[in-house]
């Protein structure tokens, strides 16, 4: 039986560079994201020129709604869901000084990058459960893609920060909770990658990654790079180590001298 796998955010940018890794390793995949379908038809027909059955929902992580009808569609379509990959997420609209920033943005950025998985967690770690309590031989997985940000602090993007770090407690919460049923949570925090988010401050990390030496590994990631991560963490190569963060950094939180 196919691995079914879904992937917030994985219309574009790194949640399909996952989606492409999690289908070449032979998952079938839904992609969640909150354009219309025409938007991500080309990403969508990439996974299955990869082999996979592709399902998209258009659903917007940070409504209750749309999460539960998104698993009604899954159960529907599928019948399982072996993996989950809380991968969408956003910057804020404008970047603020911390005595200046809103409490509209840090909403936002809560609703989306923190409540929205925590809660989708919550219900699909419930239904993998279940499965595992109806079969013994079910196989699951969840992966919270963070960020660096979850303890390094930029003060022009705190609600950002806050909400990683709130993540990262979410992977150990779910961590501990889901050891019984030998179902692990992972977290993957990625350093800086070439991707939408990142094109308005290319320059500021050109310059950052090429003069100013901030990586043991002077070049931009690519989500190809988390995707190979998450593509190790989903087939079991790290099954014995729930709760574990994996850099994908280029060595940034290398200490040198
Ligand atoms: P991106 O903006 O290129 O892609 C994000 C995707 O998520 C888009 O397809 C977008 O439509 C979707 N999305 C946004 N809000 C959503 C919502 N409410 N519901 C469902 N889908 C939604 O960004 P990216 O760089 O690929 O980032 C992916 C994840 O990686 C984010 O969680 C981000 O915080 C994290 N991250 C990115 C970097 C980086 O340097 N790019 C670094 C560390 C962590």
């Amino acid at each position: 039986m196919k691995k079914v796998a879904l992937i917030t955010g994985a219309g574009r940018g790194i949640g399909y560079g996952i989606a492409t890794h999690l289908a070449q390793d032979g998952c079938d995949i839904v992609v969640c994201d909150i354009h219309e379908e025409a938007v991500v038809a080309e990403a969508l027909r990439g996974l299955e020129d990869l082999g996979a059955e592709v399902l998209y929902c258009r659903a917007d992580v940070s409504s209750s709604e749309a999460r539960a009808a998104m698993l009604v569609q899954i159960k529907a379509r599928f019948g399982w869901l072996n993996i989950l990959v809380n991968n969408a997420g956003v910057a804020p609209k404008m970047r603020a000084d911390i005595l200046e920033a809103t409490e509209e943005s840090f909403d936002r950025l809560i609703g989306i990058n923190l409540k929205g998985p925590y809660f989708l967690t919550q219900a699909v770690a419930g239904w993998m459960v279940e499965q595992k309590e109806a079969d013994a031989a079910f196989r699951g997985c969840i992966i919270n893609i963070s960020s660096i940000s979850a303890t390094v602090a930029s003060p022009s993007r705190g609600d950002y920060c806050i909400s990683k770090a709130g993540i990262s407690m979410a992977t150990q919460l779910y961590a501990a909770r889901m050891g019984e049923y030998d179902i692990p949570v992972y977290e993957i925090r990625p350093g800086i990658i070439k991707t939408d988010m990142t094109a308005a401050v290319t320059e500021k990390y050109d310059a950052l990654i090429f003069d100013g030496d901030i990586l043991a590994q002077s070049r931009w990631g690519v989500p190809e790079d988390i995707g190979k991560a998450a593509a190790m963490l989903a087939r079991g190569d790290l099954a014995y180590s729930t709760g574990q963060v994996i850099m994908v950094d280029g060595g940034f939180t290398v200490q040198r001298l």
